[in-house]
């Protein structure tokens, strides 16, 4: 048994919750052919598969004897690492059946037959019996996602406050320059009016600026008039 506070993987919880599974006779001789599957090119001997429980025990043992599978905080990922092209065929053919596309790739001399779906990875340690695996892992996922999407939003509207601040930035620039000469006083008289207010609410936000207008006008009125009068200020 692992102990409490040691450090340990991911494909390690799964393999300890597989190993921990009370299997059938039946079952165990499903798992004993992954491991001569895997170890010595044995066939897979599907007539021995009797209960509804041998073909995962199969799976079960396959996984144990090579597999691993990425924590849940990182990216999708479940290997077999299998001996020999023949066996990932087969390996390939028999997860079909049980409606799960694998992937292959060689690396080295060994090769991988892999899963990067999130769902299906799910469905295969679901299948194989490690349930509370399966289920940390969508969760973490779940989880990841939220985070990912708050900062995205949260991203957005710096990025917008940040925009109506230099956009802020630039009005009062507009106005101290017109106010060096008489250019200010001379200002068209509705001009003048949102100059001042702008001026005298440096804090406030386009749509508030509009609402302390006498009568109130419209936030694109606001930003039109603040748009002409550093358009007067810069010549721009
Ligand atoms: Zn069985």
């Amino acid at each position: 048994m692992i102990k409490q506070d040691e450090k340990i993987t991911f494909t390690g919880q799964v393999k300890e919750a597989l190993l921990s599974i009370k299997e059938k006779k039946c079952c165990k001789k499903a798992r004993a052919n992954a491991e001569s599957f895997i170890c010595d090119n044995a066939l897979i001997e599907r007539e021995n598969f009797v209960c509804d429980e041998c073909k995962n025990a199969f799976l079960r043992g396959v996984f144990l004897k090579c597999g691993s599978v990425n924590a849940p905080d990182k990216r999708g990922h479940l290997e077999m690492k299998v001996g020999s092209e023949m066996n990932a065929d087969e390996m390939c053919i028999f997860l079909r059946e049980m409606g799960l596309e694998a992937k292959v790739s060689k690396r080295r001399e060994k090769y991988l037959v892999y899963f990067k779906d999130g769902d299906t990875i799910f469905a295969l340690l679901s299948l194989m019996g490690a349930q509370k695996c399966a289920f940390d892992l969508v969760n973490t996922q779940i989880e990841k996602n939220i985070r990912n999407n708050v900062n995205r939003v949260n991203n957005c509207e710096m990025a917008n406050m940040q925009k109506s601040a230099n956009a802020t930035v630039r009005q009062l620039e507009a106005i101290k320059e017109l106010m060096k000469d008489e250019r200010f006083e001379n200002l068209p008289e509705k001009l003048l009016y949102t100059a001042t207010l702008r001026r005298d609410n440096p804090d406030l936000s386009l749509t508030d600026l509009a609402l302390i207008h006498e009568p109130p006008i419209t936030k694109s009125c606001v930003n039109h008039r603040l748009e002409k009068l550093i358009k007067i200020a810069f010549g721009e």
